[in-house]
């Protein structure tokens, strides 16, 4: 993926079976849905980190991108985790995580792998992976770390107790007493995404002399102060509405004009690039966006577009996953602080917006 810098921008779309040739080993790819393909094996975020911070329930994985930088030398292996509450009643929450490695590391050969994937790790049952490398027990349900074991058989880990009684009702208990154990196979609990290979593809430069930076005027006014109506002259709350929503209009007619020309890209990723807004509302200021706590400055590097919506089959989501476009920011130095464990970055939402 990208170099250092503003660089081209890349699209990001949606595979059901992974391209020839792509495959370098499932850490060192992007992908939706599914269980986590955990980069590095420890430091992972545990329950409270994966926690909803509206609702506390477990977030569900959302998407991973592999996005190594070539410097600092700590971030040779770098991917960012996306995770997001999908629960009914909530639906309004997203986390986002960064985890490096040094190109020489305890997990991964300092060499390429081959093409072929390797080999399951020890642990992986049914193609999927309960225990890392380094010891940490998965949940059953969730693929995150599940530090709960169940108190019968001490054979199936939870990462909380909504996912214990999930795995109890769906086949848990009668697994349970089995001298095999729970392994064998693991039920549809209807809590994963459906899983996707993401396929990066540099965007093609615009062909027509499109305009191609930003919008005229949004910089200037990010946050439009419409006049209050009373007291002010009806012609001069016009115009201000006027121009108010012809700005609107012309972010949302950019947003359609450069979504149009790849409609299904689910992943704009560009390092320091400006995002591209689907509405004048809800655009974060630069004190909008905390920095790390290396101190060094978040700056943007992706967006998740809302066709990726499409892809999560909606009717099993509930009512109201929804987004415009989510925005994640991670530190500008790419620190040193995730190549022990996982560390938090941020992401913004911007809804579809009234307009
Ligand atoms: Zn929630
Ligand atoms: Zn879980
Ligand atoms: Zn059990
Ligand atoms: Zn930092």
């Amino acid at each position: 993926m990208a170099g250092p810098g503003p660089g081209p921008l890349e699209l990001g779309f949606a595979e059901l079976a992974p391209g020839p040739g792509r495959r370098s080993g499932p850490s060192f790819r992007s992908k939706v849905g599914g269980r986590p393909w955990w980069l590095g094996a420890v430091g992972l975020p545990g329950p409270g980190g994966l926690a909803c911070p509206a609702c506390r329930r477990p977030l569900a994985f959302l998407l991973q991108l592999y996005a190594p930088r070539p410097a600092p030398a700590h971030a040779f292996h770098r991917a960012l985790f996306l995770f997001a509450c999908r629960h009914p009643d909530c639906c309004n929450a997203f986390r986002v995580f960064r985890n490096q490695l040094p190109r020489k590391n305890d997990f991964y050969p300092y060499d390429p792998p081959p093409e072929e994937p390797p080999p399951p790790p020890p642990g992986a049952a049914a193609g999927v992976c309960l225990q890392l490398g380094s010891g940490v027990w998965l949940c059953r349900v969730c693929g995150c770390p599940g530090p709960k074991a169940c108190a019968r058989c001490h054979r199936a880990h939870y990462c909380s107790k909504d996912h214990q009684v999930l795995d109890w009702k769906l086949g848990h208990k009668q697994a349970c007493p089995q001298p095999e154990g729970p392994d064998g196979a693991i039920p549809d609990h209807q809590f994963l995404f459906p899983e996707y290979e993401i396929v990066i593809e540099a965007e093609e430069p615009d062909s027509e002399g499109e305009e191609d930076g930003d919008v005229d005027g949004v910089e200037d006014c990010a946050d439009p102060e419409l006049p209050g109506s009373l007291g002010e002259a009806p012609e001069a709350v016009l115009d201000a509405l006027a121009k108010h929503e012809s700005r609107e209009d012309r972010i949302f007619q950019q947003f359609k004009a450069k979504t149009a020309r790849e409609p299904e890209q689910i992943i704009r990723y560009g390092r320091g690039v400006d995002p591209l807004w689907i509405s004048g509302e809800g655009i974060p200021q630069e004190k909008d966006i905390p920095p790390c706590p290396c101190g060094a400055r978040r700056e943007f590097e992706f967006q998740v577009m809302p066709q990726l919506l499409n892809y999560l089959k909606a009717d099993r989501l509930g009512t109201s996953l929804d987004w415009g476009v989510l925005a994640v920011y991670t530190c500008a130095r790419s620190c040193s602080l995730a190549a022990a464990h996982y560390t938090e970055e941020f992401i913004w939402k911007q809804d579809v917006g009234s307009a």
